[in-house]
């Protein structure tokens, strides 16, 4: 039960689960703005914040859907929305570096990922604004991985395509 303003926090999807291993469908432009999504990305953000998570995508949350939503106060930091709908990373810088990450789908594993230092993104805000901007360092490599997470990539499969591991 829920008491009336109270929001819930959706389960997390975890690793085997297939959605996690698809290419997300683009949201149609009508929908951007609606109940519909803005309560998507309200509950979506609920569950980051409980899960400790500095991003959340939405298949992590089994929605087939191109959405992501970013920390709060990094996106404040920043001065960027922390709600991406349909993006699209246009430029990888090829300086890349590697840094350990983790991922609420895969609890308790972290893993060395190497990826761009700065990028150039564009996207769609919650109200349908279409934003475009660079980002470096821990922003960059946060939208990277949620990026991933809509098109069906997770940090494991970055991991055996730059080792050549086989889990
Ligand atoms: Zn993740």
């Amino acid at each position: 039960m829920l008491l009336s303003g109270q929001m819930a926090v959706i389960p997390i999807v975890t690793i085997p689960s297939p959605i996690l291993r698809e290419k997300l469908h683009q949201l149609p432009v009508e929908e951007v703005g609606s109940e519909k999504i803005n309560d998507l990305a309200a509950h979506m953000r609920e569950t980051m914040v409980a899960a400790n998570g500095v991003g959340l995508a939405a298949n992590q949350v089994n929605k087939n859907v191109q959405l992501f939503i970013i920390d709060e106060k990094l996106a404040l930091e920043n001065n960027v929305p922390n709600a991406f709908i349909n993006p699209e990373i246009t430029e990888y810088s090829r300086e890349e570096e590697e840094i350990e990450e983790g991922c609420l789908s895969i609890p308790k594993v972290y893993i060395p990922i190497k990826r761009s230092k700065k990028i150039k993104i564009k996207a769609l805000d919650l109200e349908g604004n279409k934003i475009k901007f660079k980002a470096r360092g821990f922003l960059a490599r946060v939208l990277q991985h949620e990026t991933d997470h809509l098109n069906g990539i997770v940090i494991k499969d970055r991991q055996k395509k730059d080792s050549g591991e086989s889990t």
